[in-house]
């Protein structure tokens, strides 16, 4: 296959059986793997869905700059759309986020603003940086947990492609939430095709997403160092209806189940995708799960080398 620039090899990522880790379960756990996107994340999807509904109502067009307040995969799906497309990228980082992240985005030539710890509600949030600096500058402000685009693109692509690649055969589908695109826009595509399939949702023990999606109440806060996923409230784009079930994993076994990916299966991947396969496997233990279980892997474990449960 030849492309004319690297933006097109996003997405069609393939859905890989474990060999090891869901041995002796009922049923068998696939992995669709997001990591395995040029950007190395599921972000990239949203990244270039994104550029491409803001070229297409005609708000931007090449030389313009994007910003985007995060420092994780987002910031690097733009990063690398920008490259092939021809956009200039600013992404305003909380302090706390790790130099790998904030080295990464200026290796790949995006700039780099760094917001103070501050609450939502602070002008120096950075969330609040950015949309200021939007509005006085006249960048694109991304807005990846309300853009609708978010969600549509997994509608669009990653749900058919799941449903495709397992042959119709997938029965429960895992995944976490950060945005709540992936789980919503994937999830509702699985179930319209299958309108028995269960939409589980993998949280991390100190999220309230979990609580929220099975109560309509915020429950279970405390600290946990899962990247990516949970949250205290849900974003605009988490469509809580999709949710049939919620699996809550602590950091402990979140971590080990992603080492248990890199070293076991060959899955070069980060924590928050431990947690996806570690809900996935404890559904894949029960028998009236009755079919495959498909849990989506998110990003690449070169994000997390600095990290210390990497090196455990
Ligand atoms: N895992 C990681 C590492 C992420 O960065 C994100 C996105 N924030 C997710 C999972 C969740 O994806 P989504 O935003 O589509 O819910």
């Amino acid at each position: 296959m030849k492309l004319p620039t690297i933006d097109e090899a996003i997405g069609n990522t393939p859905l890989v059986r474990l060999r090891h880790l869901d041995a002796g379960l009922a049923w068998p756990v696939w992995v669709k793997c997001e990591h395995l996107n040029p950007g190395g994340s599921v972000k990239d999807r949203l990244a270039l869905a994104i550029v491409n509904t803001a070229e297409q109502e005609g708000r931007i067009r090449p030389g313009d700059t994007l910003i985007e307040a995060t420092a994780g995969n987002t910031g690097m799906g733009l990063a690398l759309v920008g490259l092939a497309r021809g956009y200039r990228v600013v992404c305003v980082l909380p302090e706390k986020m790790s130099q790998d992240k904030r080295d990464a985005l200026a290796m790949l030539g995006a700039e780099v603003i760094m917001a103070p710890n501050a609450p939502p509600d602070s002008p120096e949030n950075f969330r609040q940086v950015a949309a200021r600096l939007a509005q006085e500058r006249g960048w694109f402000l991304t807005e990846q947990f309300s853009h609708p685009a978010n969600p549509r693109i997994h509608y669009q692509t990653t749900g058919p492609e799941i449903w495709r690649q397992s042959g119709g055969e997938v029965r429960t589908f895992v995944a976490g939430a950060g945005t709540g695109g992936t789980i919503s826009g994937a999830g509702r595509y699985l179930k319209e095709q299958c309108p028995g399939l269960q939409v589980v949702l993998a949280d991390p023990l100190g999220s309230q997403l979990g609580s929220y999606a099975l109560t309509g109440e915020y429950r279970g806060d405390g600290p946990y160092l899962v990247e990516g996923i949970g949250a205290s409230k849900a974003p605009e784009n988490l469509e809580i209806q999709i949710i049939d079930a919620v699996e809550t994993v602590s950091d402990e076994e979140s971590f080990q189940v992603t080492r248990d990916l890199i070293r076991k299966e060959g899955l070069w991947v980060g924590g928050s995708s431990g947690t996806a396969v570690a809900a996935a496997l404890r559904r894949a233990a029960l028998p009236e799960t009755g079919g495959p279980v498909v849990a989506l892997v998110t990003d690449s474990w070169d994000r997390y080398f600095s990290r210390p449960w990497l090196k455990e």
